[in-house]
């Protein structure tokens, strides 16, 4: 199968297309740069020839994938992960919102357009776009939910702006399949925080590069929490090996068509993600407070976290969730090795 892969740059990405030439398909991805083309293409080089790329230099820009899609013929699927996720929040509009929503609305109109072989589009969503969706108390998630947030409460917010465009993205997406009504279906994966070993295109001294997600690891690591944890704040999360399997099998498995599917193994904390790595030796247990062991879980308790389903991803995907000790312990280890 011919699969597009859209964002080969990004962390998520990386472990798509690994998986999928695993499993034997041809990708084509798209980066912004040829430098970033080649180490993608590096990292794959055992696929025999099966990876190759194309250059999007800007999502946002109309008919950004219009190239792309036109010189790709005999398309089986498109797999849709690129889209900006970091801290760095200068115009939410510019930054996040245009590249989010225009980025999926083209290429979805560029499919119509071109590509009548797709049959099926995923698209990396987040539990950003479910988040503040339930209606109890404490709330309760599961794929019925969505974000309330507005164009104009993520314009004028720069702490909103990342959550609304994966919000106002994922509409759009559906807006797109329900008044468009082209033959290709949708499929959104949706997860919550995203750890796991760092892309295996980064090389050594690439750290600059390390996706945001992983960030607070590589705090930890870098000693930033020796002397105080930092408060966890968003406390669900997922490995990205589990992320980048739900994408891949929501291509292969007919039922998961026109379905959105919650990606949680569940809750982590600071206090938690620094035990773990504080059991890897002495020289690892040095990086955190002398009274790690003591401190309170900032975990908030049963009458106020949230709970959530991840049924449909078990039922329908097949997804058995990495443990935490498991993402933590793998993530270190990438992360000491890009360190080197
Ligand atoms: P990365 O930052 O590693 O990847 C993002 C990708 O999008 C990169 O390839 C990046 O290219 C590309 N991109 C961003 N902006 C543009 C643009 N304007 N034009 C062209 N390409 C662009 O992030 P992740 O892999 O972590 O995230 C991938 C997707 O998953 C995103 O949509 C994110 O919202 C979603 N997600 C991530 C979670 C996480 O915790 N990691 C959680 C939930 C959802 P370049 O490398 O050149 O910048």
């Amino acid at each position: 199968k011919l699969t597009a892969a859209l964002g080969g740059s990004g962390f998520i990405a990386a472990y798509c297309i690994k998986q999928l030439l695993e499993r034997g398909c041809e990708v084509v991805t798209t980066v912004r740069s040829h430098d970033k083309g080649t180490k993608v293409l590096n990292a794959h080089s055992a696929s025999g020839g099966k990876l190759s790329y194309q250059i999007v230099e800007d999502v946002a820009r109309k008919g950004a994938f219009d190239e792309v899609v036109k010189s790709t013929p005999d398309l089986d699927f498109v797999l849709h992960t690129a889209s900006p996720f970091h801290y760095n929040v200068q115009d939410p509009v510019k930054d996040f919102l245009e590249p989010a929503v225009t980025g999926t609305t083209s290429i979805l109109q560029a499919i119509k357009d071109s590509a009548p072989s797709v049959k099926r589009v995923v698209f990396t969503s987040s539990f950003a776009a479910v988040n503040g969706g339930s209606k109890t108390t404490p709330p309760f998630y599961d794929e019925s939910c969505w974000n309330p947030i507005t164009w104009d409460e993520a314009a004028q917010d720069k702490t909103k702006a990342y959550r609304g465009s994966k919000t106002l993205a994922e509409r759009a997406a559906w807006a797109f399949i329900e008044n468009e009504k082209p033959t290709f279906d949708l499929v959104t994966i949706n997860p919550s925080l995203v750890f796991g070993p760092a892309a295996p295109h980064l090389s050594p001294g690439e750290l600059a590069s390390l996706n945001t997600s992983n960030l607070r690891i590589w705090d930890m690591i870098q000693g930033k929490m020796k002397d105080r944890l930092d408060p966890t704040g968003f406390y669900s999360w997922v490995d990205v090996r589990d992320v980048a399997l739900a994408h891949v099998r929501a291509l292969e498995i007919p039922e998961a068509g026109g379905s959105r599917f919650l990606l949680m193994a569940g809750y982590h904390t600071n206090k938690r993600i620094a035990e773990i790595i504080a059991t890897l030796g002495p020289e690892f247990r040095e990086l955190f407070p002398a009274n790690l062991e003591a401190l309170d879980d900032d975990l908030p308790g049963p009458a106020e976290r949230y709970t959530f389903s991840t049924k449909r991803s078990t039922e329908v995907l097949g997804i058995v969730y990495t443990s935490l000790e498991n993402s933590v312990k793998d993530t270190v280890e990438s992360l000491l090795k890009l360190r080197a």
